[in-house]
């Protein structure tokens, strides 16, 4: 296949950290351009707005999308519409209703649209997958907490509307959960806490239920300080206790270690879209979304005191 022509739209915080390097290892891809409004990235083609790299690079393959979820549909719809393949970073957008319109569209235009989730692409989630296909599920536990200051630093988006506070991280831990458990699960009960001058919460309890009354609960949170990250998934099952840890790549049974692996999360992403590219697909999976709108549609929210940056 030939090396695809792809341009970065959006050049932040993601893109410098994973989605260039990634490109760079990747010898199926040719960074060729970038959009973005106060970056610009040495040795490329570099534009202010996705419409003027559109207008004057019109031989680039394919766009990532690294900006926030609130503008990001209408660049994929500018995108598509110049015939480009898309890669949406998580969370595919703002609104549920908004993805379905992004996938009718890349159908009339005959592009691949991928709603990339670069936590299903850890190097324990498929192992995990394929060891709880076999047994049954006693109860799930999952606990994503982390320092908004370290992760998100100066993200002003994240705390407005549709930039969805702690359930941008959380949403990893939610797109693992719909990969690696076997039945499909529903909201019963969200508590989540809001500071006072924000619009979205950081911090949020969940529990959820699946078809055989499986309890799942999850604790999200924002405000963890001085500690690394805690990342981890547990299930207890008939035959042992199944971990996750870090994000994904440690996979653990009744402690003892089975896998682990460096953080290749965004190789797996760029391979993937390659492949989709070459078989003319889309893989517009929004399940871990539809788990983030219903607990914002069902959760008591409590205010909690302002966030100070
Ligand atoms: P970020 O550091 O704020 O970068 C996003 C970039 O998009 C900004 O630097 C900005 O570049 C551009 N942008 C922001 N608002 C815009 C607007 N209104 N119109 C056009 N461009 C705009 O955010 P990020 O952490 O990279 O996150 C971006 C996406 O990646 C989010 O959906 C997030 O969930 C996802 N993600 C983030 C992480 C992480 O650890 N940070 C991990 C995985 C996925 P210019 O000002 O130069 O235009």
């Amino acid at each position: 296949m030939d090396t695809l022509r792809l341009a970065i739209v959006g050049y932040g915080k993601i893109a410098r950290d994973q989605h260039h390097p990634a490109i760079d290892n990747d010898a199926g891809y040719q960074l060729t351009a970038v959009a973005s409004r106060n970056a610009s990235v040495p040795g490329v083609a570099n534009f202010e707005s996705l419409e003027a790299l559109l207008d004057q690079r019109p031989e680039i393959d394919a766009v990532s999308l690294c900006t926030p979820a609130g503008v990001r549909t209408a660049q994929a719809r500018l995108a598509m519409a110049h015939g480009k393949h898309v890669m949406l970073e998580k969370p595919p957008g703002a609104t549920l209703a908004e993805i379905e319109t992004l996938r009718e569209e890349a159908e009339r235009h005959g592009v691949t649209l991928f709603a990339s989730w670069h936590s299903r692409h850890a190097h324990g989630v498929a192992g995990a997958k394929r060891w709880l296909a076999e047994r049954q599920i006693r109860r799930v536990d999952i606990e994503w907490k982390e320092d908004v200051r370290v992760w998100h630093p100066g993200q002003a988006w994240i705390w407005q509307p549709g930039g969805m506070g702690v359930f941008d991280p959380g949403i990893n831990a939610l797109s693992i959960a719909t990969a690696i458990l076997p039945r499909p699960f529903h909201l019963t009960d969200a508590q989540l806490q809001v500071p006072g001058n924000c619009q979205t919460p950081i911090a949020a309890s969940l529990d959820f239920v699946d078809g055989d009354e499986v309890p799942i609960h999850a604790e999200f949170d924002f405000r963890q300080q001085g500690t690394p990250p805690i990342w981890e998934i547990h299930v207890e099952t008939d035959a042992g206790r199944l971990t996750l840890e870090a994000g994904g790549r440690r996979l653990l049974i009744d402690g003892e270690l089975q896998e682990e692996g460096p953080d290749a999360e965004y190789a797996g992403l760029y391979e993937r879209f390659a492949t989709l590219i070459a078989e003319g697909r889309c893989d517009v999976d929004v399940s871990p979304f539809r788990h983030v709108a219903d607990a914002l549609m069902l959760g008591y929210r409590h205010t909690v005191e302002d966030f100070v940056e």
